[in-house]
């Protein structure tokens, strides 16, 4: 008889990182498309909502008191302050949603991929590298959606999350989209059949197969 450990979930858990300007959204949305098993964690932020987004799509936007509330109530799997404002992930909404075997793509920073690693190790940590410094600061100032002072507060800690990068388990060079995209894919589909993943998502077929999957807590 064999023995795996599975995860405590059906559903796959991803975090995304990189630094501002590293191309990540476009990557994350771009692999949603292609993937439909997957669904995107909404953050909850304090920072102001930028032209066009909107509550509930980009982000649930609140006031630092209210978030601070739900904090200390235990309401986030993870929060961290980012850039001067505090994001959180709704445990609840992540929770059930994997409860439901549906994968979850968490884009955040690397203070809040530690906590998520720390509750789930068996989380798939992706870091998202930009080809240089110079592409880096190119393209925040081409998304034009941020103040030139902010431009440079993020620049400036695009250096700190950068140092963070050696933590997760993949690293993702964005120099071409499409070479960067399949990458992307492949960890996504390779981190479905992780055998204990495949143990938790087919639990009636490895026990007829004699393949026992031990629960973790
Ligand atoms: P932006 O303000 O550009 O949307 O996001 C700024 C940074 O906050 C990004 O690095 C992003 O990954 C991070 N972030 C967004 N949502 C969360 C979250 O829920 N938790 C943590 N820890 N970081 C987040």
């Amino acid at each position: 008889m064999s023995v795996v450990p599975a995860p405590a979930y059906s559903g796959s858990l991803f975090i995304v990182a990189a630094p501002s300007g590293a191309g990540k959204s476009t990557l994350v949305n771009a692999l949603l498309a292609l993937e439909p098993g997957i669904k995107l964690s909404i953050s909850t932020t304090t920072r102001a909502p930028r032209p066009g987004e909107q509550d509930g799509r980009e982000y649930y936007f609140t006031t630092a008191d209210d978030f601070v509330a739900r904090a200390e109530r235990g309401e986030f799997l993870e929060w961290a302050e980012v850039h001067g404002n505090y994001y959180g992930t709704s445990r609840l909404t992540v929770e059930q949603e994997m409860k439901n075997g549906t994968d979850i793509l968490l884009e955040i920073d690397w203070q809040g991929a530690r906590q998520v690693k720390k509750q789930f190790p068996h989380a798939a940590g992706i870091f998202i590298l930009p080809p240089s410094i110079a592409a880096l600061e190119e393209r925040l100032y081409k998304r034009g959606t941020d103040e030139p002072h902010i431009i440079t507060r993020r620049l400036l800690a695009a250096g700190g999350e950068i140092a963070h990068a050696p933590e997760f388990e993949y690293a993702i060079i964005n120099e071409e989209f499409n070479v960067a995209l399949s990458e992307l894919q492949a960890i996504v589909k390779a981190t479905r059949c992780r055998f204990a993943q495949q143990a938790a998502r087919n639990a009636s077929l490895f026990a007829q197969l004699g393949i026992h999957a031990q629960q973790e807590s």
